[in-house]
């Protein structure tokens, strides 16, 4: 028999999105219930991340957003939070001479957000990256504030938070319908039926069919597959110390990018694949290209991999943010499009999420970095359609 409740807002999915926007409501005194489809949460994308903090990546709001979290993750609620959230990671973005003109602006421009970013010669990129081959690189792009995140910290802050405040966390619980019911909603998740005034769609790459079944028009959100793996390094490289590297061309732009893991070094050949939403895998070619393209940049000579995954990056068209309810269904509110930066942005976006829904306006701080309502709203033209170049 289906078991029965009535909340303010029902979250559909346990990822990053879900577990955030559900803290930052329960914490508000909203009645929250959050379900999810695994057994286990942030199964999906949110637990293959590389876990990292740039501010200087995504358009001007992802990084308004990013940026209003700084605090949160410097100074995280301590019942909720054993260690800290973050730790230095400089990030640093290399190019050869046809990119040196191009890095010169665009260290320039990230300045007006980012002020610490800097313009480095070849000889400063090879001090902060030994094993890069002179010969190919000419300038770089520093950003010296970028971060490396505990994930699984951030994640299980937000579920504990979210239970303390009297959230109730369903897995195993799959969304099967979601229709109306007066000027509500009644949302069927496993055995669960809960009737809800608000629908949190927090489904990642679902966020469309969960959309679907609710009568609501979808946006059109690519999924789109990146592949990450640990490569083994020789024992005469410590690279501890070495910072994100992303390796640029103008003609794949992102080539590859790696950073310290323990075990060697994280390696990702920056791809993206359309996908259909799925429990995505790593395709052997793609960790054979990655190799060959660290092995082109760097002396490491990688030849073995520990261990590889794949996860679902899940974009609009144009590559920004949606937290906004749906123009043709009230009380169904978007929550989509995280992209490559749905860890960073989590504290500052499910923290405005959560003041839109009950307020239709959003924090004073993030108001002051300059983001609107509209920024986010569900309601442009822009989100569907063919995607945008970028990574
Ligand atoms: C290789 C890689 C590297 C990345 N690196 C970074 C990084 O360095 N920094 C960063 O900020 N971001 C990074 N990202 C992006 C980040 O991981 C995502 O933006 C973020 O995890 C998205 O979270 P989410 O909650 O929207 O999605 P998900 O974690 O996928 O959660 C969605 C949940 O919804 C559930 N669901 C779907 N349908 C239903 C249904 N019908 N009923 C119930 N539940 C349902 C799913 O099971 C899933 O658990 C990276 C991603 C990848 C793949």
């Amino acid at each position: 028999m289906a078991t029965r409740a009535s909340v303010d807002a029902v979250i559909v999915g346990g990822g990053m999105a879900g577990v955030s926007v559900g803290y930052f409501l329960a914490d508000s005194g909203a009645s929250v219930a959050l379900v999810e489809a695994e057994p286990t949460l942030a199964f999906h994308t949110t637990g293959r991340s590389a876990a990292q903090y740039l501010e200087n990546y995504g358009d001007d709001v992802v990084r308004r957003l990013t940026a209003a979290g700084r605090p949160f993750f410097a100074e995280p609620p301590e019942q909720f939070c054993d260690s800290e959230l973050w730790s230095p990671r400089p990030m640093m973005r290399v190019g050869g001479p046809e990119l040196v003109e191009t890095f010169h602006a665009e260290a320039a421009a990230a300045q007006v957000l980012v002020p610490s970013t800097e313009f480095l010669d070849a000889a400063t990129a090879l001090q902060r990256h030994p094993a890069l081959r002179p010969e190919l690189v000419a300038a770089a792009i520093y950003e010296p504030d970028a971060m490396d995140l505990d994930v699984a910290g951030l994640h299980q802050l937000f579920v504990r938070g979210l239970r303390h405040h009297g959230g109730a966390i369903h897995v195993s619980s799959p969304v099967v319908a979601v229709e109306p019911s007066g000027s509500r909603w009644r949302v069927t998740a496993g055995d669960l039926v809960i009737e809800c005034g608000v629908v949190v769609n927090a489904s990642g790459a679902w966020g469309d069919r969960v959309a679907t079944m609710a009568g609501v028009e979808p946006i059109g959100l690519h999924a789109l597959r990146r592949t990450a793996f640990v490569a083994r390094i020789s024992d005469q490289f410590d690279p501890s110390t070495w910072p994100l590297t992303d390796f640029e061309s103008p003609e794949h732009g992102m080539e590859v990018y790696c950073k310290p893991e323990s075990g060697g070094l994280l390696v990702s050949p920056a791809d993206e694949t359309p996908s259909d939403p799925c429990d995505a895998r790593p395709e052997e070619l793609d960790i054979a290209l990655a190799i060959d393209r660290i092995n082109t940049w760097t002396t490491l000579d990688v030849r073995s991999v520990s261990s590889s995954w794949a996860g679902l990056r899940t974009f609009t068209a144009n590559r920004s943010l949606v937290a906004g309810f749906a123009p043709d269904a009230p009380g169904f509110f978007w929550l989509v499009g995280q992209g490559g930066y749905g860890i960073q942005t989590a504290p500052g976006l499910g923290r405005a999420s959560s003041e839109l829904i009950q307020s239709g306006s959003l924090p004073s701080d993030i108001a002051d970095r300059g983001v609107t309502p509209g920024d986010l709203s569900a309601d442009r033209p822009d989100l569907s359609g063919d995607l945008i170049a970028g990574h």
